[in-house]
């Protein structure tokens, strides 16, 4: 399917691995050219060399912490006027609720709230003024199904959440289509390290945890950062110019909801 987006400018952060990089990666076979970000250079230049390669668009590279004020201006200065934001940041760590302290919520908020937040509302005006504009935040299925032991990822999304729902609805009249990605439990770093959570707390091999996770999906298996970026990129062209303010799940079937 021809996305319709080709030439067009994105900011994909947090993007040198994992959800962040598939959905570079799908943008880029659309013709997209990138703004990519993550804190180690290293991996960061490996992935954006290998798409120039791979897709032969252009892409900057921006090495920062996104969730910081400078890291937003040094992102935000380097993508200039841009079509398309991907917005990501890693997640919090895991934990049971009486764990976290007031800085604990003040990071994951900063991470998983407020730096969306900050990079729409810098990113959006010009889009509003262009009269068109695609972005994504990638935030969690815990926003539709609480996990547990994500109490701190559960909160600042469901604000995040809260935010898009009624922004969406304000920047649509200009061409403006605002949506979230839910994943489930995708094959990326993040969830081994998930993974080892549970190896530890039970005692069981990581094999096991996986295998243990995995059984919970009724599609029987972890998602792909393939897949993930495909349905971004969908969410990003031409044809989803009617889908606002939504939430989708990728997720294998594991949030048991008729809805
Ligand atoms: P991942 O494999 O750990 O990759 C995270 C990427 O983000 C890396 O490129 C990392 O590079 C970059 N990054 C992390 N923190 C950053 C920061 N502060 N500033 C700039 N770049 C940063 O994670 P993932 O699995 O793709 O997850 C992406 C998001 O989806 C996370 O918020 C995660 O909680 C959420 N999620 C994931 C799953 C899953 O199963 N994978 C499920 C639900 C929700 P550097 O470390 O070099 O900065």
């Amino acid at each position: 399917m021809d996305l319709g987006i080709s030439g067009k400018r994105a900011l994909v952060t947090a993007s040198s691995k994992g959800l962040g990089l598939g959905c570079a990666r799908a943008l880029a076979e659309a013709g997209v050219d990138l703004v990519m970000n993550a804190r180690g250079a290293e991996a960061l230049e490996a992935a954006a060399a290998a798409i120039r390669s791979e897709f032969g668009v252009k892409v900057d590279t921006v090495v920062c912490d996104v969730t910081t004020a400078d890291g937003q201006a040094a992102v935000l200065d380097a993508a200039g006027d841009i079509d398309i934001l991907v917005t990501n940041a890693g997640g919090p760590p895991p934990g049971v609720w009486s764990d976290w302290d007031r800085e604990d919520f003040i990071k994951a908020l900063d991470a998983n709230m407020l730096t969306p937040i900050a990079l729409m509302k810098s990113s959006v005006p010009g889009m509003i003024d262009r009269g068109w504009g695609r972005v994504v935040n990638i935030t969690s299925m815990s926003v539709k199904a609480p996990n547990p032991v994500l109490g701190l990822s559960n909160s600042a999304r469901a604000g995040l959440t809260g935010y898009v729902a009624g922004t969406a609805r304000q920047v649509a009249p200009h061409g403006v289509v605002i949506n979230n990605l839910l994943p489930g439990i995708h094959a990326t770093d993040r969830a081994v390290s998930l993974d080892q959570g549970v190896s530890k707390a039970q005692n069981i091999s990581m094999e096991e945890a996986s295998a243990q996770r995995a059984a919970g999906i009724p599609a029987r298996r972890y998602g792909t950062a393939e897949e993930f970026g495909q349905t971004c990129a969908f969410m990003c062209s031409q044809h989803a110019g009617y889908m606002i303010g939504q939430n989708i799940l990728l997720d294998g079937g594991a949030v048991l909801a008729t809805f």
